[in-house]
């Protein structure tokens, strides 16, 4: 499929999810990182976004819970724009009942090219970015133009 450069906006739309061994860690990043954050709309899976919400009190849009389909929620945003930036503390050392859901939230962020991080050190590199306050490129699948020559 040929490729199309979009805009990721300064304003960034960004989901953070942990995993239940990773949920303080994740927190108290948030809580470090609040002023950055705060510049930026938030998403969450269920349970994440509600402790990050009562330990920070920055606002997230919460979705379902991960297992209860909270990270397909995420994919579908991430494949539909609405959101550009993934932070998942995901746990390396925790077998998950939504092992699937996780490994097709990743896959869609690598589809559609946004910034991930998946561990505290990336995201730290990520928050420190400057790219965090402006606007920047990112290559994507062209879709459209696909579909239209298929048509033809
Ligand atoms: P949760 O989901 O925030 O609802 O716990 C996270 C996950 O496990 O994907």
């Amino acid at each position: 499929m040929e490729q199309i450069i979009t805009a990721i906006p300064a304003k960034k739309s960004i989901a953070l999810v942990a995993h239940d061994g990773k949920k303080a860690a994740l927190s108290a990043w948030c809580e470090k990182h609040k002023s950055i954050l705060a510049a930026h709309n938030l998403y969450g899976t269920g349970t994440t976004g509600h402790l990050i919400e009562k330990t920070t009190g920055l606002q997230v849009e919460k979705l379902l819970s991960g297992p209860m389909g909270g990270d397909q929620q995420l994919g579908a945003k991430i494949a539909e724009h609405e959101v550009n930036l993934l932070i998942f503390f995901w746990d390396p050392l925790a077998s998950q009942p939504h092992d699937p859901d996780v490994k097709a939230l990743l896959r869609l962020a690598a589809v559609w090219n946004i910034p991930v991080a998946c561990n505290e050190a990336t995201a730290d590199m990520l928050i420190a970015s400057q790219m965090m306050s402006e606007q920047i490129d990112r290559t994507i699948p062209d879709y459209h133009n696909y579909l239209a020559n298929r048509l033809d």
